[in-house]
């Protein structure tokens, strides 16, 4: 509603004020932002002055905040930005690059993209197609589009945030304008993410205010409209471990554990395809064994975000101490004085060569230094919550929640090595011990909303943990939909996860078809996609009646011959070409019928 025009000042006789009144009245505040650039230009013209540019009517288009996010992180810092968006009353966007159609950026004008990088320096799974548009033939001039971007990625990892690196240098490829510096946040993100949200926000709100945009409408991401726990990542709930148990034989290869976590009094639910974020305690023995070579006192108070506690709870309790990052050599290279970690930290290749195969603990063991208390502490990152695939159903199990675990463990340095969680879960945790979680929702992986659709889910390993939970809840639905597992391991013997479970599924017709890949009980490997082309037939009708596929585990490997697998199988049985299969998997990927959860 436009205002009353004001008296007084006002130099226009009373019906020159009427019909201004009434002719701005009836435009929209885009065309009343233009009519007033253009008298401004006009009366500094008539005033002899130099002309300005005349102010173009800027469309009224919102900021569009696209994540790609792996395991969460990206997806909450693009929610906090488009609320903080939200509270300066600019229109905002929030979609998951997953949902987003890449025909639209041709008409984006304000884009912020927050995206993670994952495996070799990928981008992650919801960020694949996006990223390829992008350096496709397609993919649109930007030349009015103006661009920042926020990398969310982990130091101790070669390439990191390189696809944020990557989606910037497309854009400008593009012709977008790049206005905000770009930031890359390690996992610590937490602790910078607001600054640089608040600054990319003051470059485009006066841009976003002069389009005349609509007040906020950020679009809530599917997920989180689901009523939402107050248990989360930054506020975990304490749970308690309610068992552990080694689920392969003695003589296994591997030591996998079933853990279940009760969640009681916590009100917190999940999803079949959701993940539990886990926060463990190093191993107290390595921390006092690291602590006596140090020659410090675990008592010593230290400050943690404001906080006063002993360096040695610190160090069990809230510090990263297995996974090692380049930060670290330099920090406390630089706090003991140490020549050779000094030296190191100025040599990347040499660091990265240096960090891979070693943690914390072995940098600390072989360097130890009386060092201050508050410098060790500053050295080091937080510790970061590891997420497992929840491999139960709350249809079924109710307030628990289950999760299936391999334990990570190797030899070095003339000692042996536990990865941080699972040493923790699998060898160290005993019922009733408490430690910190919080669900992380995964929209990516879920089962098809219509209980006939047949499913198809290809999980060796412990990828098998999010079908178990798949099929105790469509034994709690009494569902119709046929379904057909693939699952591998090493020995049948010893490496038959949740064997008794399963046969007892397929006797019940809960599970249709279980095939199975028992990789060294013969000469030869047999992997599951060897499976999936004795197979092929059959899995290909199955998938042109409408079939939903999910893979889940090893992504570096496993997940890419899969997919290898399943484009020659539309190949044979479809009779398609490499290039029109890979289509064909990018359209059952569209329609939400091929979702992988793999890392
Ligand atoms: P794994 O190492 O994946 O081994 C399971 C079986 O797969 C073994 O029989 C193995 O055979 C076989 N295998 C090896 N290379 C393969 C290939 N290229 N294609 C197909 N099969 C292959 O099992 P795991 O130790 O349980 O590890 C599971 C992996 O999945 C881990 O990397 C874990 O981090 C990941 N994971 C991810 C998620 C998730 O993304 N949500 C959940 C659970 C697990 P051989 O060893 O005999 O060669």
């Amino acid at each position: 509603m436009l205002d009353q025009m004001p008296q007084g000042l006002n130099p226009l006789s009373p019906s020159q004020a009427q019909q201004f009144t009434d002719l701005l009245g009836g435009m929209t505040p885009v065309q009343q932002a233009w009519v007033s650039g253009w008298l401004a230009a006009s009366a500094t013209l008539a005033g002899g002055a130099a002309a300005p540019a005349p102010v173009a009517a800027v469309e009224s288009t919102p900021l569009t905040i696209l994540y790609g996010s792996q395991t969460g992180n990206a997806r909450h810092v693009a929610s906090d930005m488009a609320e903080a968006a939200k509270a300066r009353g600019l229109d905002v966007k929030l979609v998951n690059m997953a949902d987003y159609k890449p025909n639209q950026l041709k008409s984006e004008k304000f884009l912020t993209i927050v995206v993670s990088t994952y495996g070799e320096g990928e981008p992650p799974e919801p960020a694949e197609k996006l990223f390829a548009f992008l350096g496709s033939k397609k993919a649109p001039k930007m030349e009015s589009a103006k661009v920042a971007v926020l990398g969310i990625g982990d130091s101790s990892y070669e390439f990191f945030c390189q696809t944020a690196v990557d989606f910037e240098d497309r854009f400008r490829a593009l012709g977008a304008d790049v206005v905000v510096e770009r930031a890359m946040f390690d996992v610590d993100y937490d602790d910078h993410a607001a600054g640089w949200i608040g600054g990319a926000l003051d470059v485009f709100e006066p841009d976003l205010k002069a389009s005349g945009a609509a007040p906020s409408n950020v679009v809530p991401m599917p997920g989180l409209a689901a009523p939402v726990s107050q248990f989360t990542k930054k506020n975990p709930f304490l749970a308690e471990v309610a068992a552990v148990q080694k689920i392969t034989g003695r003589d296994s290869t591997r030591d996998v554990r079933h853990v279940e976590i009760s969640l009681e009094g916590s009100g917190l639910t999940y999803q079949p395809g959701d993940a539990l974020g886990v926060y463990f305690h190093n191993d107290a023995g390595e921390v006092d064994a690291v602590l006596a070579r140090l020659d410090l006192d675990g008592d010593a108070v230290i400050t943690l975000s404001d906080r006063e506690l002993s360096l040695r709870t610190a160090l069990i309790e809230e510090m990263e101490l297995t996974q090692a990052y380049p930060g670290f050599v330099e920090k406390y290279g630089n706090a003991t004085g140490d020549a050779e970690l000094i030296a190191l930290a100025e040599d990347k290749v040499l660091l990265r060569d240096f960090i891979e195969p070693r943690q914390i603990y072995d940098i600390l063991r072989a360097h130890p230094h009386k060092v201050e208390p508050q410098a060790l502490v500053d050295a080091l990152r937080k510790m970061q919550p590891r997420l497992y695939s929840i491999a139960s159903s709350q249809a079924e199990v109710e307030d628990e929640v289950h999760l299936t675990v391999g334990v990570v463990e190797w030899d070095a340095f003339d000692h042996g090595h536990l990865g941080g969680c699972s040493g923790h879960l699998g060898r160290r945790a005993e019922e009733g011990d408490r430690l910190r979680v919080y669900v992380e929702s995964n929209d990516g992986f879920r089962l098809p909303a219509d209980p006939t659709t047949p499913v198809i889910m290809i999980g060796p390993g412990t990828g098998i943990a999010p079908f178990r939970a798949f099929l105790q809840e469509r034994e709690a639905q009494g569902a119709e939909g046929q379904s057909w597992l693939f699952f591998g391991n090493p020995h049948f013997t010893q490496d038959f996860l949740y064997q008794v479970e399963l046969q007892s599924y397929l006797k019940d017709g809960v599970l249709t078809k279980l095939d199975v890949a028992f990789s060294r009980d013969q000469a030869e490997k047999i992997y599951v996609q060897d499976r999936i082309r004795e197979n092929g037939a059959e899995l290909y009708q199955w998938l042109e009646g409408g079939a939903h596929l999910y893979i889940c585990g090893d992504a570096n490997r496993m997940a890419k011959d899969v997919h290898a697998a399943l484009i020659d199988l539309y190949r044979t049985h479809g009779n398609l070409s490499a290039e029109a299969a890979e289509e064909a998997l990018d359209t059952l990927r569209d329609a939400k019928r091929y979702q992988r959860d793999v890392y």
